[in-house]
């Protein structure tokens, strides 16, 4: 990497940043209002707004799922909007495992009368009806997919969750100063988020790049840092947004993409999948540098 010129890489930085800061570790710290900074310690065992360290605790919880769940939820909406063009034939993907396809409308109670497309665009309303649904109103995903011992333990706590927008919403509120700060209700938001974005954005998600890249399968492939190449333009993409991902290694492949913008007379652009998460009969989702 430093012959790269890249001095400064993740193992430097870790080492530079020394021992790591307990209350942060802990969760024991917050800067959620002006009032802050606020660190709880034996002798200040509440923060100013009068949280204490459980409830800061999940609440510092909340927000990261939150967080964490609005990225994959992100993603969750470009697979719709790329779905929706693959269903309108507006798009250069197509419908490469059609079992998968057909599989995926039965668990979803959605008829499969019709072409392969027909069908994806129904399965594409249906998961955007289930994305905007209110917090009062169960997600219809969990119900058809989930097994039935875990749907009662949900219900039994309440946590089986609306659509993510407004689950978010709701706890974007609720981790205001003084909102919420029972720690066990927040933790239970927590398990609501993490099961709206997990059903829609992790579940559905990755059942739809089965159906569009085709089902994964084993394959060799190059998947390290030593294949980034000072000779090459490298471009390193990853499998959170694998359409871009994707649609890049094509044209890496195809020499589509321009030279960089220094104008420097590099060889061909490599494109290098970070974290993909299949490789499939699709040639371009391959886990390799595209050479
Ligand atoms: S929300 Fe409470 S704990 Fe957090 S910074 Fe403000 S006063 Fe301190």
């Amino acid at each position: 990497m430093q012959s790269m010129g890249y001095r400064h890489t993740f193992f430097e930085r870790v080492k530079r940043q020394g021992a790591i800061c307990h209350f942060g570790e802990q969760g024991r710290c917050c800067t959620l209002c002006p009032d802050g900074p606020c660190r709880i310690k034996r002798r200040a065992p509440k923060g100013k707004c009068g949280i204490d360290a459980d409830g800061l605790a999940a609440r510092n919880l909340v927000r990261l799922v939150n967080q964490r769940g609005a990225a994959y939820t992100h993603d969750f909406k470009l697979t719709l909007k790329t779905i929706k063009a693959v269903a309108e034939g507006k798009s250069p993907f197509c419908i490469k495992d059609r079992n998968k396809l057909l599989w995926f409308a039965k668990k979803l109670d959605i008829s499969t009368e019709g072409s392969d497309r027909e069908i994806l665009g129904k399965i594409a309303d249906f998961l955007e009806k289930e994305f905007m649904k209110d917090t009062d109103t169960p997600l219809d995903i969990i119900y058809k997919l989930a097994p039935e011992s875990r749907i009662k333990k949900w219900e039994s706590l309440g946590i089986v969750p609306g659509g993510f927008i407004f689950e978010s919403h709701e706890a974007g509120t609720k981790v205001m100063p003084n909102i919420d700060t029972d720690y066990l209700n927040l933790s239970l938001t927590s398990l609501r988020l993490g099961l709206s974005a997990g059903f829609l954005a992790n579940i559905a998600t990755t059942i739809i790049r089965d159906i569009i890249f085709g089902s994964p399968d084993i394959t060799k492939g190059y998947a390290d840092i030593g294949v980034l190449d000072k000779e090459y333009v490298n471009i390193v993409v990853h499998g959170h947004v694998p359409w871009t991902g994707s649609c890049s290694g094509k044209d890496g492949k195809t020499g589509e993409v321009p030279e960089n913008g220094k104008g420097s007379r590099s060889k061909r652009h490599k494109s290098l999948r970070k974290f993909m998460h299949r490789s499939g009969n699709a040639p371009e989702t391959r886990n390799s540098p595209v050479s």
